[in-house]
């Protein structure tokens, strides 16, 4: 049982997290808000007519001009002209695929400072504002234990919210056990390498995404501002129902201490396109799935204790069979048959067991050699087909 990237282990890597909290607003932190939102904006549009992207150029050509005549502490112009860098070169990248895009303009109250520019002493964080005055914040115990031994990172401050990242060295674990996870609408299966099966029941965070997308669609005003409001309001409060269900399960998944091979179901969204001939329903539903954040967060948790994490092609999963390779033919509540072995299976589970076959490099019927490496190791990945079994319902629609 190997990893890709095999040889790489017992490497020393950098693994980083953020924490965050709120608190309580300032009122001194106001003009800094607005100077750092005016560098910023003036570098974009900087950048824009003399096509910069660089940092560096930035600095040279702006930084003396935005200086001039002003109070605030000179940290805040780099942290601006470094997020006006960041966002030049996502505009350069999405004119090439959009001509007409819109251009970049920071309308967000926030400051990002770097770790010279900051000081925590004890729980109390010091942040510059003008020559010798500076904002302290609290911070909770939560927050504090978190960072205590840890690497300091940027500092993120809005007008509520203050995000700390932090980080660690930490040793890449080559754990003996893998586990593969198949994710899908309303569970999360799991299969690891000693053939035990763990299915976590996601259907209520589902439930909780759908009541909110009914409630948000009920709304009848025409008037954009009280509808932002409103729908914000409401994404909040769907964001911190289902993310802490996902939460949960993550931590669970992470705690059983074995590499973790997920399926790669980038561009999946392509499917549930209009125009795809599928229901409005049925798209509206599948574009709620929140697979990326189940991804996210286990694939940070996991890095966080030095697990390996891999990705495998997602075509056939569900269709093969994980013991002898052959296509299955669909039964009734999402069970499986296959005609050779004789016997019915789950679904999820035989996913979830050939995503762990395809992540330890095991291929049903034994084949294996550098014809199957090579078909594994590719990492271009064509969904072609609709898949409509990741919904539990299981609709048959037409195939695209
Ligand atoms: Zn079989």
């Amino acid at each position: 049982m190997f990893f890709k990237k095999s040889i790489f282990f017992g490497n020393i890597v950098k693994v980083t997290k953020c924490a965050w909290q709120y608190h309580d607003k300032n009122d001194d932190l106001g003009p800094v808000f607005d100077y750092y939102r005016y560098c910023a904006n003036e570098a974009i549009r900087i950048g824009i007519e003399k096509k910069i992207t660089s940092k560096f150029k930035l600095y040279y050509q702006l930084y003396h001009k935005l200086r001039l005549d002003s109070q605030f502490h000179c940290k805040h112009v780099y942290g601006a002209l470094e997020c006006a860098a960041s966002r030049l070169k996502i505009y350069k990248k999405t004119l090439k695929k959009k001509p007409n895009a819109k251009r970049p303009y920071i309308s967000k109250n926030h400051l990002i400072l770097d770790n010279q520019s900051y000081k925590i002493e004890k729980n109390i964080v010091r942040i510059p504002t003008e020559s010798g005055k500076y904002v302290f914040i609290k911070l909770t115990n939560y927050v504090y234990k978190k960072i205590m031994d840890t690497k300091l990172g940027n500092i993120t401050i809005t007008d509520d919210k203050i995000i700390i990242s932090y980080s660690r060295d930490i040793k890449e674990q080559n754990p003996t056990n893998s586990v593969g996870i198949d994710r899908n609408l309303e569970n999360v299966t799991t299969y690891n390498s000693q053939g035990n099966c763990i299915v976590y029941d996601l259907a209520k965070a589902q439930r909780i995404v759908t009541s909110y997308c009914r409630i948000k669609s009920k709304f009848r005003r025409n008037d954009s501002r009280i509808r932002k409001k409103i729908f914000q309001k409401y994404g909040k409060l769907q964001k911190n129902r289902a993310h802490s269900i996902l939460h949960y399960t993550s931590k669970k998944i992470v705690s059983e201490n074995s590499g973790i091979i997920m399926e790669n179901l980038k561009g999946i969204r392509k499917l549930y396109k209009k125009g795809n001939w599928q229901g409005r329903k049925h798209r509206q539903k599948m574009n709620s799935w929140s697979f990326y954040e189940l991804q996210r967060q286990i694939e940070y948790k996991a890095r966080w204790l030095g697990l390996p994490v891999e990705y495998v092609k997602a075509n056939g999963t569900s269709t093969k069979c994980a013991i002898c390779g052959s296509r299955l033919v669909p039964e009734e509540h999402r069970k499986m048959f296959c005609s050779i072995c004789k016997s019915g299976v789950d679904r999820d589970v035989n996913a979830a067991h050939n995503i762990l076959l395809r992540g330890t490099r095991v291929v049903p019927n034994g084949i294996a050699g550098e014809a199957v490496m090579a078909e594994l190791d590719s990492k271009e990945q064509v969904i072609c087909r609709v898949d409509a079994v990741k919904s539990c319902d299981g609709i048959n629609l037409p195939i695209t």
